[in-house]
Order: structure tokens, then sequence, then C-alpha cells
């Protein structure tokens, strides 16, 4: 037997793998992820390394391959965690080992490091007279000038010793060797959070918090490690109840991640973390160099923070006793990786506890249909808060008929009711948020007299229109012809909804003169900090209405905000996906939680096509339940995740004749090594069959196990490795994807 071995782990070209002998006494123990002592170079040096990989043939030269010299002796190093990490990681989305590791090790980038040196004295004053005596006296002039700036500082910058004292490396290379200084590097590490420390004062917990706080922690004591799904209304306290959690693992000497998305990680949150566990927090993000996460990662190894806050690759953080990761508003789809291997923070978290022994928090007022699914199951412990910690009352939510306001002869976006509340709130002096909501836009036909929808016969997913005048179901590649006249109801209103948040500023803007109007989408934020300035303006109450997409809906409290209006509510309830439910649910009763934050009480307008919609419906009433009895029972019926598993198999190259060839093929096989009845579906063209003239295919695979889809991948991917007319193509694997393609 052979493995391969990674020895340098930090650097960034991890495809430099050497391959070793296996020992007959380590055969059948050595496992991927296992640290192992390798000679290594010219000199056979012993050094440490990682095992990435097992086999029965020698890629390289079986002569030439050195033997492994046995398993490391100490402990697991927290690399050896992350390299275990990432063999599952492929095991259970896909992908290489060196794909995999790349997204879980910290790597160094050939980026030149901040790196400071010092020259430290060695001897005591009484010595380093005596030296500087014998140096004089030999007219070592150079050599005295520094001796004599030690003996009065003790350490010394290296840069102002070489440039003040004008000394060259040759002298100080001496000093060194005769025991007299030392040079010293230390890497500078930034600490990216500033500012002034407030002091934190202790919370009186709610009730509701003070029983998921002690359900914790009994269990902490008790090593009881689980996952808990902390499943609490927006404003219920649940980030009080992480930080409590979280000091108290740090009590035990442990470290925790918390893993926010990004778009949530403002400066108010970290200071929320800064304010109760000073400098001992660092936090990663995407606008900061990749020198600057690297720091921040080895400072974490170092001991010197106890706390990590970021967003999905923060969940990676070396940390040499990890104790627990919190997910805050776990239902978000970023939290899924776009890029092989396409993980999902959430599995990845629980898996990383498990090898690691941490326990696992994960958050949301709106849980993901998985993360519910699994506490109703057992799985998970169900944590819950139903009050809101300042017992501010919830919204009033209305909802409006739009199909009703264009009988009465409204064709504005601005349904009358919402209109005339915007300009009571005008009048108040209070702000207004108007949301449109445009995520999951996918070119679905609907009907603005009666609300129909055209939908797959089969999949129950929203057709979507294609140039050329046909409606496609992107699932299974069901076609029809595209209706000019509403085939329920006969209207000629049938058509794409297209409206974007810039028409609707001008619009506000037209309709309300004297607002002061703000638009936060793509455009407006694009630049450096856009984001943060325009959520600033807004909470200074520089402004009165802020007309946004999804961005607006988390982040910051807007006490004054008393009125949240969701135009066209539909647009995610028809994307083309079985998820697009959820995610409508999930926004609405996001956005409308935005309303009365401060003292007034906040009222809601949801205005829509389809108000009898259960996701519509449930959001209105705030029933996070009633919505879960009815969409689980839908993912039942249709043999959806999280009730069965589903796997995408993505498949994309230049040439159009060698894609749908290299599918069909792909297809063949897999029915034929069907041996556990996985059903197959397509190939199909996803939404966008064609990006920069790259085609795009997939074909869905479909079981009650996981297990079984796994290893139909690992059947695919030897079957794709060993034909070379695949080698022209990119082929990935998504795991229960967060959108059909
Ligand atoms: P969530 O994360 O559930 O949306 P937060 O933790 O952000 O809720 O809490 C909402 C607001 O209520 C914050 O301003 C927070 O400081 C405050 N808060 C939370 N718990 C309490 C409490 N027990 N007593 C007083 N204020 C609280
Ligand atoms: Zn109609
Ligand atoms: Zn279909």
């Amino acid at each position: 037997m052979y493995a391969k071995v990674i020895v340098d782990i930090t650097h960034e070209k991890l495809d430099k793998v050497f391959e070793y002998k296996v020992p007959s006494e380590l055969a059948g123990v050595l496992q991927v992820g296992m640290e192992v002592v390798v000679p290594f170079g010219k000199g056979n040096r012993e050094t440490n390394g990682y095992v990435i990989g097992i086999s029965d043939v020698c890629e390289y030269a079986p002569e030439k391959v050195k033997e492994i010299l046995g398993l490391a002796e100490k402990r697991v190093a927290i690399e050896g965690k992350l390299v275990a990490l990432a063999a599952w990681m492929k095991k259970q989305y896909g992908g290489t080992m060196i794909q995999a590791l790349k997204t879980v090790l910290p790597i160094k980038k050939e980026e030149r490091m901040q790196v400071k040196r010092f020259v430290r004295l060695l001897l005591t004053e009484e010595e380093g007279q005596k030296k500087l005596d014998e140096y004089l006296k030999k007219n070592q002039k150079a050599r005295a000038r520094v001796l004599a700036a030690l003996l009065d500082n003790g350490v010394l910058e290296y840069e102002f010793v070489i440039k003040k004292l004008s000394v060259t490396r040759d002298v100080l290379r001496a000093l060194e060797e005769q025991g007299v200084a030392k040079i010293e590097s230390e890497q500078i590490f930034r600490n990216p959070i500033k500012g002034q420390q407030e002091t934190w004062h202790p919370v009186v917990y709610t009730e509701e918090q003070q029983h998921a706080i002690d359900c914790f922690r009994e269990n902490y004591l008790k090593k009881i490690l689980k996952t808990y799904l902390l499943y609490g209304v927006t404003g219920s306290g649940k980030t009080e109840v992480y930080m409590e959690m979280i000091a108290c693992v740090i009590r035990d000497g442990k470290q925790a991640i918390v893993l926010i998305p990004e778009i949530a990680l403002t400066y108010q949150t970290v200071m929320r973390f800064y304010k109760r566990f000073g400098e001992r927090i660092s936090i990663l993000n995407s606008r900061m160099s990749s020198g600057e996460r690297y720091d921040q990662m080895m400072r974490a190894k170092e001991g010197a923070i106890d706390v990590m806050i970021g967003p999905r690759s923060a969940l990676f953080t070396p940390f040499p006793n990890l104790g627990l990761i919190v997910i805050d508003e776990e239902h978000e789809p970023t939290y899924k990786s776009e890029q092989t291997p396409r993980y999902h923070a959430r599995e990845t978290a629980i898996e990383r506890a498990r090898l690691e022994g941490a326990s696992v928090v994960l958050g949301s007022a709106t849980p993901s249909l998985e993360a519910f699914y699994f506490a109703n199951r057992g799985e998970y412990e169900l944590l819950t808060l139903q009050e809101r910690s300042k017992k501010q009352a919830l919204p009033d939510v209305y909802l409006v008929d739009m199909r009703e306001e264009l009988k009465n002869g409204n064709r504005s976006i601005i349904s009358e009711t919402l209109h005339e509340m915007i300009q009571d709130r005008l009048d108040k002096k209070q702000q207004i948020m108007l949301f449109l909501n445009r995520r999951g836009y996918a070119g679905f036909i609907s009907c603005r007299s009666c609300g129909y929808v055209a939908k797959c016969p089969h999949c129950d997913v929203s057709l979507s229109s294609h140039n050329g005048g046909k409606l496609v179901c992107h699932y299974c590649g069901y076609e029809e012809k595209n209706y000019s006249i509403c085939p329920e109801c006969g209207s000629k209103h049938i058509g794409g909804f297209r409206a974007g948040t810039q028409q609707i500023e001008e619009l506000v803007k037209k309709e309300f003169p004297t607002a002061r109007v703000l638009r936060m989408d793509m455009d407006t934020t694009k630049a450096k900090d856009g984001h943060e300035k325009i959520l600033e303006v807004f909470a200074n109450e520089e402004a009165d209405i802020l007309v946004g997409t999804q961005m607006i809906v988390k982040g910051h409290d807007f006490p004054n905000v008393t009125l949240v209006g969701i135009l066209a509510a539909d647009m995610s309830l028809y994307a083309d996906d079985y998820r697009a439910g959820e995610r409508t649910f999930q926004l609405l009763t996001q956005a409308a939680g935005r309303a009365g934050r401060g003292r007034e009480k906040g009222e809601v307008v949801i205005q829509t096509y389809s108000p009898e919609h259960y996701g519509i419906l449930t959001a209105a009433q705030q029933d996070y339940e009633a919505f879960y009895e009815e969409e689980i029972s839908y993912r039942q019926l249709m043999g959806y995740p999280p009730v069965e598993q589903l796997m995408a198999l993505l498949v994309a190259g230049e040439e159009e004749v060698l894609l749908e060839t290299a599918c069909s093929y792909l297809k063949k096989y897999a029915e034929h090594i069907n041996e556990k009845q996985v059903t197959i579906i397509g190939p199909t063209s996803p939404h966008v069959g064609k990006v920069n003239d790259i085609y795009r295919k997939v074909l869905y695979f479909k079981h009650g196990s996981y297990h079984a889809l796994t290893e139909m991948k690992d059947k695919l991917e030897q079957y794709i490795d060993v034909n070379s007319g695949f080698r022209k193509l990119r082929i990935q694997f998504d795991f229960n994807p967060m959108n059909i393609f």
C-alpha cells in the first residue's frame, strides 16, 4: 500500500503531494487525515506530514519511494483534525482532496507577511559593560555601537539597528554567535477590531432565554454534546443567548466560532461581541485581504483569541480547543458553498463538532426545513424563544390582493392601502421600508387578473419562459407553449413581472414629492462600504423611505421604522424551485420583523397576487409552524429534501455536442450501476443554459438515503476519472442544492 502525504500544509501549492510506502505494521491502521512522520529530502530529515490518500498503486517510481516512519506521537494537531474534516467533505460532497484541503486549511498565499524583527540583549548589565569595554579596546566600533544602544534599551528594532546605527548584518551575526544578542522575529498580527470598549453589564435574561442557557450549560457540564436549534422570533434575544453560551465554553478554556451571513456582519453586531469579550474576539470578512485573513487564522491557532466571527469560511478557524459553533440565521442560503466542495456549513459544522468534541447552536426565526425537520425527529434539541425580549408586540400584518386593485382600476405597483399608510407615516415623521422581493426571479409567467401561475405537472415547480415562446421545467425538462391569454380566466394581463428598485424609487418620489428616499440594491452598494453608508444615513433618520431588495431585511435595527411594505411578495414564490415557498416565507417574515423594533407598534403590508398561497398566508399570520406543516408535506409528497435526498450532477463545456454525448454516457453508466434504485432525472438544461459560451446540463439523482447517493457519486467520479472523453468538461456534484439549476 502507498500513501499520499502532504508535508507543508500552510503553503498555497497543496498539490505537492509525496508518495510513501505504508509499513506493514500500519496497514489497516493508517487513515486519511492522520499525522505521520516521514523521511524528507536528500538528508532524510524527519518531518511530519498528513495522509491525504491511500491506494494500492504507486504512481511514482516504486523503487525510489521511501517508507513512512510511523504515526506522529503527540496528540493530533489542529491541522490533522481539519485534514480529517476535509476527507469527510470530499466523501460527502465530491471533488478532489486538494479542493477540500484548500477549503479547510488556512493557506499562506505568496504575499509578503508583515514580519518585524528585533535585536534583544542577552547579557546582564554587568556582563554587557565588560563586553563593551572589550569591543572598545579592540576598536570594534560597530559592535560597540550596537551593544551600547542595547544596554540603554534592552531591545531594538532590527531595521533601526541596520539603518540608524549603520551596522552590517555580519556585525549582528557576530553578536549572536558570541551570545551577546539575539535576533527575534515576531509576526505582526493586525487586529481588525478597533474601537472604544464600553463596559458590559450583565443582562437579566427572560425566562425563555434563561431556560435555553441553562439547558445548554447543564448538558455542557455533563459533557453531553449536542446540536441545538434556537428557534426564536426576531428580537427575542438570540444573540444574548449565544453570548452567554460562548462565555460558558470560554470559562472552560475553550473557543467558539460564530457564523453570521456576510450581509448581517455589521459594525453593530461585532460591537456587541466586542463589548462582551473585548480583545479576545476577531472577525473575518470578504473585504479583508488574504493576508489579513491568514493573520486572523494564525491568531486563533496561537491562542490569541477565543471567539471568531465571520461568514461561512470562518467555520475552519483553527482553534486548538473548539467548544462551540454558533450559526446565526441558519436558514440563509449563503451557508451553502457554490464552489466544489459544495458543502453546507450546517452539516459541516456538525461534523467538525463531532470530530473535536464541540457543540453546535443553530439560530433562526424561520428555521430551514432541514433544521426543523431534524429537531422534530429529536436529532437536534429544540430551544424556543417565543417572546420579544423587550416585550414589543409583533407587527400587525395586512394582506393586499393585487388582483382586486387591478379590478378597481389601480394599475400602480403601490396599492391604495399602502399608499395611505405611507402618507400617514410621513405625516407622523416615522420611517418606512419598501421591500422588493426579487430573489429567485426566474421569468415565471403569472396572470395579474386571477393570479394563475404556469407550473410543471410533474414537479410542481413553476415553468420558466424561454426565448422562442416556450415554457420549460428546469427540473425534468417538460415543455409547453407560452400563453398569450390566461388559461384560467381568459385575461390578457398574463406575462412576466418586471419592475426594479430604480423604477420603484422613481415612482415613490413622484407620488410622495416631499419624502426623502434612499435606495439600496446591487447598484447603490457597489462601492466599498456602500451598504454600511446607506444604512447609516437611514439609521440617523436622514431619510424617510428606504427602498431595497432583500439586502434591507437584515442587519440593523431601526427603531423609528413603523411601516414595512412588501411589493410583489410572489416573486420568490414562483422561482422554479422546490425551495421557493420556504424562501418566500423566510423573506416575508424577516422583512415584516423590521417593523416596530422601537416603542411604536409596527405595521406590515404584503402585496400579492396569490393571497391564498400557504407561504404568503402563514407569513402574514407569522405562523412558522403552520408553514412548516404545509411545506414538509409538499416535500414528502414530491420526494424533495429534507425528506428525500437530491444530488445534482452539473456538466459544463464549450462543445455542445460533446456535452450532450457525455451526459448520455453518464446517465447510461449510472443506470447500469444503479443497484439501490436511485431515481435518475434528466439531463435537462439549467436556467441559464449557456454562460459565456459555456453550455451547461444537469442530471438529478434522488433517493431516500444520502449514502446511496454518495455511492453513486463515488462510482461516477471513478468513471469520469478513467475516461479521457470527460477531460474537456467541467463536472461538479451538488448535494441537496439550494435551488434547482
Ligand atoms: P435576535 O438576535 O433574536 O434578533 P437580539 O439578541 O438582537 O435578538 O436582541 C434584540 C434586542 O433586545 C437587542 O437590542 C438586545 O440587546 C435586547 N435584549 C435581548 N435580550 C434582552 C434582555 N434579556 N433584556 C434586555 N434587553 C435584551
Ligand atoms: Zn387569469
Ligand atoms: Zn418538471
